[in-house]
């Protein structure tokens, strides 16, 4: 058994993980370690492509953080809290500038000034990217930055097992070395969850890498520590139709057009003078009613409608879509130059995620546990995230999350951490890899993908969220009786699914739950029994939480100072 001190450790090795690292790091003083499951260049911050949100107004000069703050909790269907929205925006220009500064090799203008594209549901040209391999090039950045501090240890491969403490405050954590199956402990008095996404909960249509599981929520949630606003997950448009792999918003945003089985640009129906640039949760359900209402190619869960990129020519295709076309070709087998792609909407992005109580330090109800990036609610999306601003998000909150977590670890001791919390990680391991019965994991797995997608996706009603509740609970019993099969401790991925189904099957069960409570249709969570959004009742973030092992919900006030919520045309 082993125990290692840090002053901070900071969980996830993705863009909010680093650029939080990277922030505490800057007193040389302290020691921090950045734990990831994946090595950090392959974290899901890797696999955006479309861009991110500052208001530098480049290519019109009228944009301004306050038109982007607009935007923003407009998108949000106005659950998003609005302080820390301004707070995001007005803070947003400086930080592109320091990335630049850090070598992002963004794409220009002619001038040589950052370019700037259309994204859906922005007034103006907001969206700074590379191409389309925008978090590829500000991962490795990144990553390049933390590597050059020396006050940074890596544990990469590492599994997250669970928190260590007193119910009060943290004490450390206990990690998997996922490379010979040995149990750490860090002893520290700081832990910041990065750990991402749960897109994958929807194991039968996500964009996500399959190492969005949720971890760090589920941890969380396990401890005690309230979810907020979980029920809110966001449907991507432009799933590829056969995989759901994700086709960039910067398709619609440098000009593509969505076509039905007849060719028509069916968006002016939904959103007249948006078109194909409304929010996603808006365009996602325009889709639906398409293929719902006959006019899609195909029927049922594998139908679809087109992306035509066509009339975009050859040239700018590849010079500003070069991955899309790139997927299109690979996993399609059409080639968007000349051929029509076929897409469906798919699972992307969770709007919910570890109750963040101030969003000046990003600190959770736990003292000394931070939570930042999209495994955190802060609230800046509310019920609809606008595309490009999480990257903006985890920048942002990780630079300012990471100087208040400098400040705190300064100012604190470390709490003692008994023998029997030491030991506590390898005992659950060894429980595991004893345990026997005649489940089987993959099985559990593709039911859950079937349950979440059929009963809690783009539309929802009582019926259909009671039952995934009640079967996503039968699922979790039946966890327990899954047996890991490989029993070395080498590189043992049947372990690492088994702890990664256990997250989602509990993410999923409280995302059900909030869902099940919300009766409105606000965002991402569209209630076909209460189609209308209602203010009067639902506008208040939920909190989800375990007490005394079953699940409870709370309401606490949406903060709005300055836009009263009002009806979100496009
Ligand atoms: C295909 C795709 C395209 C996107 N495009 C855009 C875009 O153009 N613009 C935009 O703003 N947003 C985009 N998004 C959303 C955005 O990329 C993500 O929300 C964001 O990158 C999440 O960053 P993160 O650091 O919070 O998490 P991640 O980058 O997912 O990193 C999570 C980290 O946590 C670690 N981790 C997880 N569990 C454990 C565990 N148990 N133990 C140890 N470590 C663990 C992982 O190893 C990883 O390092 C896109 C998302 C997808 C899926």
């Amino acid at each position: 058994m082993t125990v290692k001190r840090y002053d901070a450790v900071v969980v996830g090795g993705g863009g909010a993980g680093l650029r939080t690292a990277i922030e505490i790091a800057r007193d040389p003083s302290l020691k921090v370690a950045v734990v990831s499951k994946v090595y950090p260049t392959r974290s899901h911050t890797g696999a955006a492509q479309g861009g991110m949100n500052a208001a530098l107004g480049n290519v019109v000069p009228d944009d301004s953080p306050e038109a982007h703050a607009y935007d923003t909790i407009k998108g949000s269907d106005f659950l998003a809290d609005q302080d820390a929205v301004f707070f995001m925006t007005e803070n947003a220009p400086e930080i592109i500038y320091e990335l630049d500064r850090w070598g992002v090799p963004f794409s220009r203008l002619e001038d040589g000034r950052i370019a700037q594209r259309p994204f859906g549901g922005a007034s103006f040209p907001r969206t700074v990217y590379a191409a389309d391999k925008t978090g590829h090039v500000l991962l490795h950045t990144l990553f390049e930055q933390a590597l050059s501090k020396d006050n940074i240890d890596f544990y990469n491969e590492f599994f997250l097992l669970d928190l260590i403490h007193d119910g009060e405050r943290v004490k450390g954590v206990s990690i998997y070395d996922i490379k010979n199956g040995e149990v750490l402990t860090l002893q520290t008095k700081a832990v910041v969850l990065a750990t991402g996404g749960f897109a994958r909960i929807y194991w039968f249509r996500s964009t996500n890498a399959i190492g969005n599981t949720g971890d760090g929520q589920a941890v969380a949630l396990r401890n005690g520590i309230p979810l907020k606003d979980i029920e809110f997950i966001q449907f991507h448009p432009t799933g590829l139709a056969k995989t759901g792999i994700l086709l960039s918003e910067a398709c619609r945003g440098e000009g593509g057009y969505l076509v039905n089985r007849l060719g028509e640009r069916f968006m002016k129906r939904y959103a007249p003078e948006k078109m194909e640039l409304a929010p996603r949760d808006m365009v996602s359900r325009a889709i639906e009613y398409e293929i719902m209402e006959g006019r899609g190619v195909g029927e049922g869960a594998r139908a679809y409608i087109y992306l035509d990129l066509r009339h975009l020519g050859e040239e700018k295709i590849r010079e500003r879509l070069p991955q899309v076309r790139q997927l299109a070709i690979d996993f399609e087998g059409v080639d968007p130059v000349k051929d029509l792609v076929p897409i469906r909407p798919t699972a992307h992005y969770c709007m919910g995620g570890v109750h963040v109580t101030d969003y000046r330090t990003s600190e959770t109800p736990m003292r000394g546990l931070y939570a930042i990036g999209e495994c955190a609610c802060v609230s800046v999306h509310g019920a609809n995230r606008l595309g490009g601003n999480s990257l903006i998000e985890l920048l942002v909150f990780g630079k300012f999350g990471g100087m208040a977590v400098r400040e705190f670890v300064k100012n604190s001791d470390y709490a003692e951490i008994s023998e029997g919390e030491a030991k506590s990680g390898e005992e659950f391991i060894e429980r595991l890899f004893k345990r026997e019965g005649k489940e089987n994991l993959a099985q559990v797995r593709a039911q859950m993908g079937e349950i979440t997608w059929a009963k809690m996706g783009i539309f929802r009603d009582e019926k259909s969220l009671k039952e995934a509740y009640e079967d996503l609970s039968e699922l979790l019993e039946r966890w327990e009786n899954i047996p890991v099969v490989d029993k070395t401790r080498v590189f043992n991925t049947n372990l690492i699914e088994l702890l990664e189904l256990r997250n989602m099957l509990e993410l999923a069960r409280a995302v059900a739950w909030g869902a099940l409570h919300r009766k409105e249709s606000r965002g991402g969570h569209s209630r076909e029994d209460y189609p209308d959004r209602d203010d009067e009742n639902f506008l208040k973030h939920s909190l989800v939480y375990y007490d005394n092992g079953s699940l409870k919900i709370e309401y606490i006030p949406v903060r709005i100072t300055k836009y009263q919520p009002a009806e979100r045309k496009y």
